[in-house]
């Protein structure tokens, strides 16, 4: 979409200010857009997302383009890292330690064998790991693990640390980023999106609006039902956790990033870990629970017994925003002006630099990429007109 005409305050409107919509933003700016974020200050996903950059860890099977997406925002990760703080003089702190995708028992043995194989069979970079071999890699594995994946190359990041410099990159590369302003809707003009109405009763004039408002994206008022992404939230609760032995423990507990098939537990580095994370269909509901927590501690600590060992700092819970396919809806909408940034699900950090430089591709006219087609938001309003 080319810049709009001077009367218009700004190119680009960005309705959610997450890693997603701030990523978007700062990338729109970088091609010269003139943009502004309108973020409601509420804490979305990202406050408690681990910040698992595992696109061969989490491969499903039926999830090849989700995969493609992935791998291609991982490979990119380093270079956004690296660039992003120059341009915030904050570093977002990548990880780079690898993760230990771990069985229990004999079924759990069993069904991570299958795994080992499907990621063999897509050429994916993994090694299977003895029982010894994995306890040698992590020495606080449990004496009953049963087998190990170790996957090198899927890292994490902490999501807080990438959300503040991004902000800071976005206020640096002339970007205006306005918090505590929620976005009530869309205003739809003839055939094309024209702006924001804020819920203070104000308008944002925009030649193209991009929705990252996370979970909220579906919410948003002025787009008729076939214009819509259909998008739910998916309940998580983590736990963030630290090391009564300070912030350099030697040795820390782990060093990896530990999956099991229900739990995961994620270091930081600096004596501290995220416990996450339970999947529940709830609704809007964001409660912490006395249930979810046990189950998360009780799954952790087959795996790494001295989890219990950890102080609790934080419960928490989020919600996940789920398309029906489980892949997110990026790209140009099907009216005008109307640009999707949103359902991204499980993999929202993961998926951030690609789908910035995606956003910036359809804001500048250009098409998804063939690797990148299946992202296509126009396809529930294609599958809702077949039906
Ligand atoms: C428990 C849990 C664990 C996770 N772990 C991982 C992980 O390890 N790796 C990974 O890649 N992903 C993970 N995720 C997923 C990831 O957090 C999300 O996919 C990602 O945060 C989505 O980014 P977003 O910017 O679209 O939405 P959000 O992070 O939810 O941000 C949306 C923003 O929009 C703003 N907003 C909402 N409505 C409005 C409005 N009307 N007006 C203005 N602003 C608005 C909110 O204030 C918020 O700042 C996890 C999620 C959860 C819940």
């Amino acid at each position: 979409m080319p810049p709009v005409a001077a009367a218009q305050s700004h190119d680009v409107a960005v309705v959610g200010g997450g890693a997603i919509g701030l990523a978007c933003a700062w990338r729109a700016a970088g091609r010269g857009l003139r943009t502004v974020v309108l973020d409601s200050g509420d804490l979305g996903a990202w406050h408690v997302a681990a910040g698992m950059l595992a696109p061969v860890a989490e491969a499903e099977f039926g999830e090849r383009a989700l995969l493609e997406l992935g791998l291609r925002s991982a490979q990119a990760y380093e270079a956004f890292c690296a660039e992003l703080a120059e341009v915030s003089d904050r570093d977002p702190e990548l990880r780079r330690t690898g993760t230990l995708v771990v069985a229990r028992d004999g079924d759990e043995a069993e069904a991570l064998e299958r795994l080992i194989a499907f990621r063999r069979s897509l050429g994916l970079a993994v090694e299977r790991l003895r029982p010894s071999q994995a306890r040698r890699a992590e020495p606080a594995l449990a004496p009953t693990v049963r087998l190990a994946l170790d996957v090198a190359g899927d890292h994490s990041i902490d999501p807080r640390r990438l959300v503040a410099a991004l902000a800071e990159a976005v206020e640096r590369s002339g970007a205006e980023l306005r918090p505590r302003t929620r976005v009530a809707g869309l205003r739809v003009e003839g055939e094309r999106v024209t702006g924001a109405e804020l819920e203070d009763g104000s308008f944002v004039a925009a030649g193209a609006v991009v929705v990252a408002a996370g979970v909220h994206a579906a919410s948003l008022t002025g787009l008729s039902g076939e214009l819509r992404v259909p998008i739910r939230p998916v309940k998580g609760q983590v736990l963030r956790l630290r090391d009564p032995r300070g912030e350099h423990p030697h040795p820390p507990l782990v060093s990896r990033t530990i999956r099991g098939e229900q739990a995961y537990l994620v270091p930081r580095g600096d004596g501290r870990y995220v416990l996450g994370a339970t999947m529940e269909e709830r609704g809007w509901d964001t409660a912490p629970t006395a249930g979810g927590v046990h189950e998360l501690i009780r799954d952790m600590s087959e795996i790494v017994p001295g989890v219990l060992e950890l102080e609790i700092e934080e419960i928490e819970a989020g919600l996940r925003p789920a398309t029906p396919d489980n892949l997110p809806a990026i790209g140009r909408g099907a009216v005008e002006g109307l640009v999707w940034a949103a359902g991204h699900h499980r993999n929202g950090i993961l998926l951030t630099p690609v789908t910035a430089e995606l956003v910036a591709g359809a804001l500048a006219g250009e098409p998804l990429p063939e690797w990148a087609a299946a992202a296509d938001p126009r396809r529930f309003a294609r599958a809702r007109a077949a039906a």
